[in-house]
């Protein structure tokens, strides 16, 4: 997974700062310039956004990862990076259930952080429309209320390489087997990275087309994977009998 700094470690889990994470606060600071005698303010605004939205991106990795430790799976960690988290586990149940509830976990802390941010703006008596003015820290809350919905529904697109992907495999795998389930989340994933890429290029948003391009290459790599276990387990076999 390339240069890493190690963070902390919660609950038995080392957590890991990918280096290209250190791309994104520079490319924070460069931009705000245009915003001229407030750009420090800006800037500060945008990466304090950053860290909540970082700390957000942790807390629905550790959502899996405890989720995956009450059936028995370890967490060999958690890398955080610009485009989000991954949490590395050793041994994935194949039981589809268990599966299903390890993926639904991450996208289920999001809902949860939502509900909370909900219930305290209303207490607060608070709108639930951003502003989108930078009037300082105050519309924090709404601004990270609206950003794990997104992460809530973002991660449940049923395609790979979405925690979507992988509930939706558990449910296909139960009639078809886990190979060819595989296969249809992960073909699903690189025809809504191909759509995605083609809908950018034509809106002229190029820099998009890396997501398009790592989702893309992403959910190959999950069917890579599938078939290699699928080797492997055949490989047992055969050495077994
Ligand atoms: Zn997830």
């Amino acid at each position: 997974m390339g240069r890493r700094l190690k963070l902390m470690r919660i609950a038995g889990v080392d957590i890991y700062l990918h280096w290209t994470y250190w791309l994104v606060p520079v490319y924070i600071i460069y931009s705000t310039r245009i915003f001229g005698e407030q750009s420090w303010f800006v800037a500060g605004v945008m990466l304090f956004l950053l860290l909540n939205l970082s700390l957000c991106v942790l807390l629905h990795e550790l959502g899996h990862a405890l989720m995956a430790r009450r059936f028995g799976a370890t967490t060999k960690d958690i890398i955080i990076t610009p485009i989000g988290g991954l949490a590395r586990l050793a041994g994935m149940p194949k039981n589809p259930i268990q599966e299903f509830l390890i993926s639904f976990a991450g996208p289920a802390v999001n809902l949860g952080i939502a509900l909370l941010l909900v219930a305290a703006i209303f207490i607060a008596g608070g709108s639930l429309t951003p502003a989108f003015v930078f009037d300082g820290l105050s519309q924090l809350p709404v601004i990270l209320l609206w950003i794990n919905l997104v992460l809530f529904l973002f991660n449940l697109i049923p395609a790979f390489p979405m925690d979507g992907g992988r509930m939706l495999r558990s449910i296909l795998a139960q009639r078809m087997g886990y190979l060819r389930a595989t296969l249809i989340a992960g073909r699903l994933g690189q025809f809504i990275a191909l759509f995605f890429s083609i809908y950018v290029l034509l809106e002229r948003q190029y820099p998009l087309i890396l997501v398009g391009v790592f989702v893309f290459f992403s959910a190959q790599f999950e069917l890579n994977q599938a078939r290699a276990s699928q080797v492997n387990e055949f490989d047992f076999d055969s050495a077994d009998s």
